[in-house]
């Protein structure tokens, strides 16, 4: 979009089951301009995850330095690990006009929401805690303990919806990605987002 080559940042926070990365998916092959942050966490990886591109996986040691060296945006520990969002990695992003997906717990995007005013925060959420609990137990990649345990933290986290710009409650992966991708194309047409409109209308 001429003119428009900043890249933007949004925060988006979902309890597990609600089809978050779903729709998230859907939104960057559609738009290839749009990353996810890949965040540094001391969880173990699951099955399928690769390292340096569904997290940077490392050790507590590691993470604590880290956090002491002021290398993360924000981090919190979630479920009994620690993740946190590399300052630098986001910067370089924005800065060359990718557009990014930062998916971090309400209490990540608690922090950035103090320092980060130009980023759009999004909520999303399954219509009923019923739902969420179904779709969870229908993955079967969690356990009962673990499942219980997400079950207490999405209520927890359904609390922080209105500190968020937007709630998408999806019910309907279509209706939802069309909520998803209304929002990212009127957030990227903010007057915040143009830096040389003078020049490019050759005024
Ligand atoms: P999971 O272990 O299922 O991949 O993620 C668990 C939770 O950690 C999710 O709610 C996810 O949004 C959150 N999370 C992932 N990366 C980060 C991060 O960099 N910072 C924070 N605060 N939360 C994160």
């Amino acid at each position: 979009m001429a003119g428009n080559n900043k890249g933007k940042l949004f925060i988006i926070s979902a309890p597990r089951g609600s089809g978050k990365t779903t729709l998230c998916n859907m939104l960057m092959k559609k738009y290839p301009s749009i990353r996810y942050s890949i965040s540094y966490t001391t969880r173990k990886p699951r099955n399928n995850e690769v390292h340096g591109k569904d997290y940077f996986f490392t050790d507590k040691e590691t993470f604590k330095a880290m956090t002491e060296n002021n290398e993360f945006l924000e981090w919190a520990e979630v479920h009994g690990n620690f993740y946190g969002t590399s300052k630098i990695q986001i910067d370089n992003a924005l800065e060359s006009g990718t557009d990014i997906i930062l998916d971090i717990d309400p209490q990540g995007a608690m922090q950035m929401k103090e320092k980060v005013t130009t980023a759009t925060y999004i909520f999303i959420t399954a219509p009923s805690f019923n739902e969420l609990k179904s779709r969870l137990i229908n993955r079967g990649t969690e356990s009962d303990e673990h499942i219980s345990l997400r079950m207490e933290n999405a209520k927890k986290e359904v609390e922080f919806f209105k500190f968020y710009d937007y709630l998408i409650v999806n019910d309907a992966t279509d209706v939802a990605f069309n909520q998803l991708e209304s929002i990212y194309l009127a957030e990227k047409l903010r007057t915040t987002q143009y830096s040389n409109v003078l020049e490019f209308m050759n005024i």
